[in-house]
């Protein structure tokens, strides 16, 4: 095996800045593709809080004018990996998260913002000493690299393949067409068959419709993205181009998420000294104000949408709470279902914790002290949650559906009976279906040989990155070779 280098483009990454599962994943593949024979090296924007981690880094080249603004690439370290990161102050260093302000209002020059992140990308990708073999982009705002790189490759360099990963086909960051003259794309680029998306310039289009190849987070949702219920507009282009499109499951980081040594948790523990998750149980409640007791302690660790089902669990709270169960949740979103949650915790002291906010730590502690999580996706391209209930005997509760499906087998009676099941899956997702799941679970909880069954199978599934990472690494010389 000939040794690869592959350049990661990424708006996010773990651990240096993170506001979904798209920052484990970025955080965690160059780890997983170095055990293929892969360097990967990791791009991201300098927003200030990752400039302050990364301290005092090299610069290696600038640029006068990206996107307008002046840039320069500073060189640092993710983890054992190495890390660019693009300094480009009048659009990445402000008060706010990475796509919005404060208030969470997305930054009007999005779209500027994340093409200079692209236009980057490909003046790096196959340019001089530094050239890498392939470019992986990740979601629409990195997904103009291959348009960059197809229309207005760099002069002189190599045009390496590329690859875009879509962590959610919801975002496809979509423009008017007036952004169009000012990106730096010839008018040959303006096309059904490039970066024009219903009239306007779609970043995840052009990315879907230039890159070598495409892949999703789960199988189930590489299939499922060709009908319109969940390609969402480009649903045409998926089915198109459907003998490039791979489902490739998401892993989890052990280093970051092992019962057996996690730093977050009040009592560490295996599969072989489960009890010791009571002192965890014990740790949330005290964390949510619930009262202590040895009933299914329920848990939810979510962005508050309408994808993630957020708005039908309001709605069960009250049958939660009536069959004797107790939630604890932790999240952040849209503000109707916040307060409708923080109203469901007035309603039921003791009974239901809520936490508006963002820990990760919390986040933890929760995923080795619930009994199961609830994870009632409309749509779910991977999903990571569920994976960390699983390695921490927390069971999972999910919707069928994109990575959800792939990666939780039903307690059904087969299922029990033979001995594999590792959560509870429910068809739709309304109040029927999610009252009869957390029921379900609820009387799985109070047979403990069966419950035990349960979570020692989840522990024992390997959602390690190994397999994946095996997977990524097979695609990349593929293509690879095919340019050749
Ligand atoms: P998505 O990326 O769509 O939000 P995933 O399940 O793929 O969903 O990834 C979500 C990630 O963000 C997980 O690592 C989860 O633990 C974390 N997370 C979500 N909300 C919070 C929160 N409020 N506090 C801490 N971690 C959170």
């Amino acid at each position: 095996m000939t040794a690869l280098s592959v350049l990661s483009v990424a708006s996010e990454a773990m651990p240096l800045v993170k506001t979904g599962g798209l920052a484990d994943v970025v955080g965690a593949l160059p780890a997983a593709l170095a055990e293929q024979g892969i360097r990967t090296t990791t791009l991201i924007p300098g927003y200030g809080p990752v400039l302050e981690k990364i301290g005092k880094a090299r610069k290696l080249r600038d640029w006068d004018s990206l996107l307008g603004e002046p840039a320069r690439l500073l060189s640092a370290r993710l983890g054992d990996h190495p890390l660019l990161v693009l300094d480009a102050p009048a659009f990445y260093r402000r008060q706010g998260g990475p796509y919005a302000d404060s208030a969470g209002r997305d930054w009007d020059d999005n779209w500027r913002r994340f093409a200079a992140l692209a236009r980057a990308a490909a003046d790096l990708a196959g340019a001089g000493k530094r050239g890498f073999n392939l470019v992986h982009a990740h979601d629409w705002q990195a997904a103009l690299t291959p348009a960059y790189l197809r229309f207005a490759p760099p002069q002189g360099a190599r045009v390496v393949p590329s690859v875009v990963t879509i962590h959610n086909m919801a975002f496809q960051g979509f423009y008017d067409a007036a952004v169009f003259p000012r990106l730096g794309l010839p008018q040959a680029a303006w096309s059904v068959d490039g970066v024009e998306s219903y009239g306007g310039v779609g970043f995840l289009k052009a990315g879907l419709q230039s890159a070598d190849a495409i892949t999703t987070v789960s199988p189930t949702y590489a299939w499922e993205i060709r009908s319109p219920q969940f390609g969402m507009g480009l649903e045409g282009l998926i089915q198109a181009r459907s003998n490039r499109v791979h489902g490739i499951l998401n892993g989890i980081d052990p280093a970051d998420w092992n019962p057996a040594s996690d730093p977050h948790l009040a009592a560490t523990y295996s599969s072989r000294t489960l009890a010791a998750r009571k002192a965890n149980k014990r740790a949330v409640e005290a964390a949510f104000d619930l009262e202590p007791g040895d009933g299914p302690l329920f848990i939810v660790v979510s962005r508050l949408t309408w994808q993630k089902g957020m708005d039908v669990l309001c709605e069960v709270l009250d049958h939660l709470v009536g069959i004797g169960g107790r939630l604890a949740l932790l999240g952040a979103g849209d503000k109707a279902i916040e307060q409708q949650l923080s109203a469901a915790a007035q309603r039921h002291p003791g009974r239901i914790g809520v936490r508006l906010a963002y820990d990760e730590g919390l986040s933890h502690l929760m995923q080795g002290g619930g009994d199961a999580i609830l994870v009632p996706s409309r749509f779910e391209p991977c999903g990571l949650t569920q994976l960390y209930g699983l390695a921490y005997g927390c069971v999972p509760v999910v919707s069928r559906t994109g990575g959800l499906a792939d990666t939780v087998i039903d307690a059904n009676p087969a299922a029990l009976s033979s001995g594999v099941a590792t959560g509870i899956q429910m068809n739709a997702v309304d109040y029927p279906a999610l009252a009869m799941a957390v029921s379900r679970a609820s009387d799985l909880y109070y047979r403990p040989d069966q419950w035990r069954r349960l979570q020692h199978n989840g522990m024992k599934a390997d959602f390690s990155w190994s397999a994946s990472g095996a997977a990524y690494a097979e695609l990349y010389r593929r293509l690879i070779k095919e340019r050749q």
